[in-house]
């Protein structure tokens, strides 16, 4: 029986990795989508092969790691090579999450995405849940946590849904402004809720 899924995202800095952490204290298992899309490229991979054959062997590092600037570098300008590249690894990556998904054997199943709105993957979910938090914060916190330069954030910020169309697209929403206690509160009471949503899912 396929679990219920729960998809988890917000914007850069919101508080997903938190949030996601949370759960897995509970119990809940997750699919990281850009874990997914890491691994189907990990040395060793088919796909990784092709990519090789396709770019050659210095889109590799030294240590036969996928080098992600370089490809990034041979794609940017390059509708074609993107074209191929995303033809080559977005089924490979699809049924990997698939696959991953309904094999969770948890209660109920976290699919975290960042882009899961940008990359239009609401059909692998039952529900969509946002964390969200004003842009003041979201940029502090990133700042906080990576470093860099305020434009950078808001460049990345940019290139992602607005904070309007996510909420517009929840189900469920963590307001994550306050500190840990309430984000605590609110995964307790949404655990609760998604337990009660799992038991009648089928
Ligand atoms: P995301 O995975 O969405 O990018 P993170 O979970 O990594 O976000 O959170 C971004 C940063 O903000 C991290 O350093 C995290 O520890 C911190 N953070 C998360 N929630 C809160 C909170 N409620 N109050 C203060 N800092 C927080």
């Amino acid at each position: 029986m396929k679990p219920l899924i729960i998809g988890l995202t917000g914007g850069i800095g919101s508080g997903k990795t938190t949030v996601a952490n949370a759960f897995a204290a509970k119990g809940i298992q997750q699919v990281d989508a850009d874990l997914v899309a890491r691994q189907v490229v990990a040395p060793g991979s088919p796909a990784l092969q092709q990519i090789v054959a396709h770019f050659g062997a210095d889109i590799l590092q030294s240590d036969g790691a996928l080098n992600r600037a370089a490809l990034r570098q041979r794609i940017f300008s390059q509708p074609a090579e993107k074209d191929w590249l995303n033809a080559l690894l977005h089924p490979i990556i699809r049924q990997q999450m698939q696959a991953e998904l309904a094999t969770a054997t948890s209660s109920y199943v976290l699919f975290v995405a960042p882009l899961l709105l940008e990359n239009q993957l609401q059909s692998y979910i039952d529900r969509l849940l946002v964390v969200d938090v004003t842009e003041q914060n979201q940029i502090a916190r990133t700042l906080l946590r990576d470093g860099g330069s305020e434009q950078e954030v808001a460049a990345i910020m940019a290139a992602q849904v607005s904070r309007q169309q996510r909420l517009a697209a929840a189900d469920d929403v963590i307001d994550n402004n306050a500190g840990p206690e309430q984000l605590a509160a609110q995964v307790d009471a949404l655990h609760q809720r998604y337990l009660k949503l799992a038991a009648k899912h089928s």
